[in-house]
């Protein structure tokens, strides 16, 4: 089923431990697009960039078989720069600019082509925008979103107002405490259950997620590797396992959203296991069959 994914696209330079990459092909759709592809078909790409983006990044996302007519080309703007440098704990990153470029102003326009979108994936933008999408669109199954602290504390009201409108949040432990206003982890996200979603997905980094719906809770570990080389794209490959999986099967009951968690730390481990997408280039059925077969014995143990 197809899928539509709409959010930053950018040029990153990363710092790790581990090594760096200079303006390397990154931003939340195109980690949440690269990601689906490998479940959702077709997958569809709503994002703006400037002249200077390279050919090769356009090679890169065509030969993942992303639709990109939804990438809008600001011929004489630039495109949104991000650099971040993680330290010795991964978990811990300095954002060292910004330079959003014709990100500032980015006004996602649906193409009629992809409003009849099945599954929706909302990266982490404006609430405001996040709404504008969804009024170009036309009645899809399943609307995923995130957000960040950033919007949380800006724009409160439209938040509510966006998650009213979806199905699926997706954040880590902090946001989904701010956007509660409660220390819980648990607690917030059933008071995000109420707010409109059907399952709230919390992201615990290396520790895995926790996924809660009014019926359900249930909690998928993190994928145990020895070492990462880039943390970039994370949550949003997570993103795009979780929503390819959920497109592809269409089972979106509580054990379909479950397997989907898992699909989604998959992804997500591959992402990082490399520098920028490179982690996420090149994988094979049989890889992404096998590491799913390994979370099943991760976490799976009899005898009570
Ligand atoms: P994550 O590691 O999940 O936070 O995602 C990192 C990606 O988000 C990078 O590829 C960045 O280009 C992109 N990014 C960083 N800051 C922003 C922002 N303010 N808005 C949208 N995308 C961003």
């Amino acid at each position: 089923m197809s899928l539509l994914v709409v959010g930053s696209v950018a040029l990153d330079t990363i710092d790790t431990p581990l090594g760096r990459a200079e303006n390397a092909l990154g931003g939340s759709a195109v980690y949440v697009a690269v990601a689906g592809s490998y479940l959702a078909a077709p997958v569809r790409l709503v994002g703006v960039v400037g002249g200077d983006f390279p050919s090769e990044a356009i090679e890169l996302l065509r030969s993942r078989s992303i639709d990109l007519e939804g990438l809008e080309i600001v011929r004489d703007g630039k495109t949104f720069r991000w650099g971040g440098k993680y330290h010795s704990d991964l978990n811990v990153r300095d954002t060292l600019y910004t330079d959003l470029n014709v990100f500032e102003h980015f006004d996602p326009k649906i193409p009629a082509a992809y409003r009849k979108s099945d599954y929706v994936c909302l990266g982490n933008i404006d609430p405001v925008l996040q709404q504008k999408v969804l009024q170009q669109t036309d009645s899809p199954k399943l609307v995923v979103c995130d957000t960040m602290n950033f919007w949380i504390d800006r724009k409160y009201q439209d938040l509510l107002n966006t998650l009213r409108l979806i199905d699926v949040l997706i954040v880590n432990d902090e946001e989904a405490r701010g956007i509660a206003r409660e220390a819980n982890v648990l607690k917030s996200a059933r008071c995000i259950l109420d707010m409109g979603p059907r399952a709230v997905v919390v992201k615990k980094g290396e520790h895995g997620a926790l996924l809660v719906t009014k019926t359900m809770v249930f909690t998928a570990p993190g994928y145990p590797l020895e070492e990462v080389h880039d943390p970039t794209g994370a949550g949003d490959a997570f993103a795009g396992g979780f929503t390819g999986y959920l497109a592809k099967t269409e089972n979106l009951s509580d054990d379909g959203l479950k397997r989907a968690l898992v699909y989604g730390s998959v992804l997500a481990s591959f992402c990082i296991e490399k520098f920028s997408l490179a982690g996420l280039e090149g994988l094979t059925e049989s890889q992404l069959s096998a590491r799913v077969k390994e979370f099943q014995k991760l976490s799976h143990f009899d005898g009570v």
